[in-house]
């Protein structure tokens, strides 16, 4: 075997796709009983859901939208209609909405990024001295507690895991549209493509894939005297005791799984370098839940709720079901006329991932009693994928902390194989968290399996 890739989300299966077609022997380990990871699209009525990754986040320079774009598969939405809502059931008028936003993203845009400073930092300080922001006190902190959530940027209790504002700078936004859509196919078209299995499933790439095969070693050497190339150089060995070799492989578990698992997993151990980088690099936790109604009842297609919870009425719900004050959004769906999306950020997600579906499904309709007051809306479902409590996962997207300015880590750092005495590299590492310009997203994931699939093909080819 020349290469095994541990892990099949998206990152593995673009570099078991680029390895197979340069005529390389190639083995693919997947824990769960499913490919995709983060992606998941599941069947749901007439289209497809996407529990995980569900918009092809830009144009240019995005892999994503050049591999799928020649097939017409992602289309473009319409224009939200947005209603900015209070916790006492008040709208708010869009356009001094409009303005403390626009607010916040020009303060941040000016900021020094040159610093270990994070964006919560920055758009708190600012909420006390912008003048468009200082004529609305209270609204002011309405908003930037949404923003934090809704950027997901806040280390909620350390301050240290605050998504840094340099980050900003490291990660690169693709140009063009921000949101397009799968066509009610789901992200999961992407696997198909990588796959060659769309448009045409009989002409799928002959690549093997194990599922149900955990990784729980990986035995490597720095030095071998004598060791001629073609020697496998690794040794993974799997939950169920199976064991596999080969000259390389490629690691794109989440930054989570590694933070939880890396002591375990290799032999040696990691150098110092690489464990800070994993210490450091945070993975945030939002969630989605998918709300189904009988019928749609807002007043029109597309909607977009940004919900600003007030303290006293925050205060007012009970202990058990605090998690709702932390849902800072509500859309809808295309191609799902009767459901809406509520997200939800950090440790208020990973409470939620606790309760059950119908106490998720009663907190939900606390919520839309609390803003929806001049609507009648009972919902008939909620439907969550845990990404927390996923161990195969343990959040959602990756981002540069504080720490990881002020300790020195970085996703470069992240992304550095680990090499043999010779200069060859035995265990490659890829998945979002690596990417050096687009972390946390599907893109990037890509991307970062793509470059360690080159890495290989550069060296193994030469022997
Ligand atoms: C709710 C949510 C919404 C998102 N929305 C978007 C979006 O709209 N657009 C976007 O671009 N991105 C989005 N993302 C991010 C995107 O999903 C990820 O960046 C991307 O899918 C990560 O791919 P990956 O291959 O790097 O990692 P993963 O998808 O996590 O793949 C890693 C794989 O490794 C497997 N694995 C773990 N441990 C082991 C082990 N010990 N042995 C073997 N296998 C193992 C896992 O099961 C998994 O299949 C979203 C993520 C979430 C959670």
């Amino acid at each position: 075997m020349d290469v095994i890739v541990i892990g099949c989300g998206a990152s593995g299966i673009a570099a078991l796709r680029k390895l197979h077609d340069a005529g390389l022997k190639v083995l693919g380990l997947e824990a769960d009983d499913r490919i995709g990871g983060r992606i998941m699209t599941v069947e749901y009525g007439e289209c497809a859901l996407d529990l995980g990754a569900a918009w092809c986040h830009g144009e240019k320079d995005n892999i994503v939208f050049e591999l799928a774009n020649p097939f017409g598969l992602l289309g473009k939405p319409n224009p939200d209609n947005k209603w900015f809502v209070l916790s006492n059931g008040d709208l708010l008028p869009e356009d001094k909405c409009d303005a403390l936003l626009d607010a916040l993203n020009q303060e941040i845009g000016k900021a020094d990024k040159n610093n270990t400073k994070s964006i919560s930092e920055c758009v708190r300080s600012a909420a006390k001295s912008n003048a468009i922001l200082t004529k609305e006190p209270q609204l002011s902190k309405y908003f930037v507690e949404w923003f934090e959530r809704n950027c997901h940027i806040g280390g909620q209790s350390d301050p240290r895991k605050e998504k840094s504002l340099k980050g900003l700078e490291e990660c690169w936004g693709c140009e063009g549209e921000f949101m397009l859509n799968w066509k009610g196919k789901g992200y999961k078209m992407i696997l198909d493509v990588l796959l060659n299995k769309y448009p045409d499933p009989a002409k799928a790439i002959p690549v093997q894939i194990l599922l149900k095969k955990e990784v729980e070693s990986i035995k490597w050497r720095t030095s071998q005297p004598g060791l001629e190339p073609g020697n496998p150089l690794v040794h993974v060995k799997c939950k169920d005791g199976s064991l596999y070799a080969a000259k390389s492989v490629i690691v794109t578990v989440s930054i989570g799984v590694l933070k939880e698992r890396h002591s375990q997993l290799f032999n040696p151990p990691l150098p110092a370098e690489k464990t800070n980088a994993i210490n450091t690099l945070q993975l945030c936790v939002l969630d989605k839940i998918y709300i189904e109604f009988t019928k749609s009842w807002w007043p029109k297609t597309p909607a977009n709720f940004t919900l600003l919870w007030r303290d006293e009425d925050k205060a007012k719900v009970s202990d058990d079901e605090k998690w709702i004050t932390e849902i800072f959004t509500l859309f809808t769906v295309e191609h799902q006329p009767n459901l809406l999306l509520a997200w939800i950020y950090g440790k208020a997600a990973v409470e939620m991932e606790r309760a059950s579906l119908e106490q998720v499904k009663a907190g939900v309709n606390k919520l839309l009693g609390i803003f929806m007051k001049q609507f009648d809306v009972t919902p008939i479902k909620a439907i969550v994928r845990q990404w927390a409590s996923n161990p195969l996962a343990r959040g959602s997207y990756s981002y540069r902390s504080v720490a990881t300015e002020q300790d020195g880590g970085s996703a470069e750092i992240l992304s550095e194989p680990l090499y043999h005495g010779n200069g060859f590299p035995v265990v490659c590492f890829a998945g979002e968290a690596t990417s050096h310009h687009r972390h946390s997203a599907a893109h990037g994931a890509v991307e970062a399996g793509f470059r360690e699939a080159d890495r290989l093909i550069r060296v193994l080819k030469k022997n």
